[in-house]
């Protein structure tokens, strides 16, 4: 399996091949079908295995899909992940692929400046990554709104409820609406993450490395 057999646009495989991602990973190859056909996902897989331009990449086709792009405000893609280690290093990744487009990517965690962030979003991104305790606290000072927000990830979901995200989680989930599409990534699949994922996730597909 190689990148061109997903279709990506043009600039989308340019910045592939300029990060040096000659062939999809294992994960990607799994993923990718089924995440650019729309449909949710249950992807079991750790941090090493590529999954972050598994959710990434389809996220720009998402984005650059919409009729209404320029109009309308919040993010479109929203990804929440445990630590903002993480969440930083998914930042980085998402910047790469979303530059060729000039689509504005928000990091919303801990660490930095709120009022910073709150600025940020107030001027418009369409793509925001976040640790959910932080995206909670920038929601309530309505810096942003789920509104448009159709793409929804969740990185690493069995830390984040290690870490006691789980009504972080629900909060925000409970704000995208019901028609998005959903993503969730982990590295176990415990009682309580699958009970989640059985409730706002629709017919997902599984997957695991
Ligand atoms: P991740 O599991 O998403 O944290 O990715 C682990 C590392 O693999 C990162 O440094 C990525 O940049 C890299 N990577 C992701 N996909 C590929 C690929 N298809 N080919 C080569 N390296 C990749």
């Amino acid at each position: 399996k190689t990148f061109d057999d997903c279709g990506f646009p043009p600039p989308l495989m340019s910045a592939i091949t300029k990060q040096g991602y000659e062939k999809p990973t294992n994960i990607q190859c799994q993923a990718l079908p089924i995440v650019l056909s729309g449909s949710d996902i249950i992807g079991i897989a750790k941090t090493g295995s590529g999954k972050t331009a598994a959710f990434v990449l389809p996220m720009i086709v998402h984005i650059m899909d919409q009729p209404e792009l320029g109009k309308g405000e919040g993010p479109i893609g929203v990804i929440c992940a445990p630590t903002r280690e993480l969440a930083h290093q998914i930042y980085l990744e998402t910047r790469k692929f979303a530059k060729p487009y000039g689509l504005r990517v928000c990091a919303v965690y801990g660490g930095m400046s709120k009022l910073d962030q709150f600025k940020e979003l107030k001027a418009g991104a369409e793509i925001v990554v976040a640790t959910p305790g932080r995206l909670i606290d920038l929601l309530k000072m309505k810096a942003l709104t789920m509104k448009r927000a159709t793409y929804m990830v969740l990185d690493e979901a069995d830390r984040m409820f290690d870490l006691g995200f789980e009504p972080q989680i629900r909060s925000i989930v409970g704000q995208i609406r019901p028609d998005r599409q959903t993503l969730l990534f982990s590295a176990t699949m415990p009682r309580k993450v699958e009970k989640l994922a059985r409730e706002i996730l629709s017919d997902p597909v599984r997957v695991s490395v």
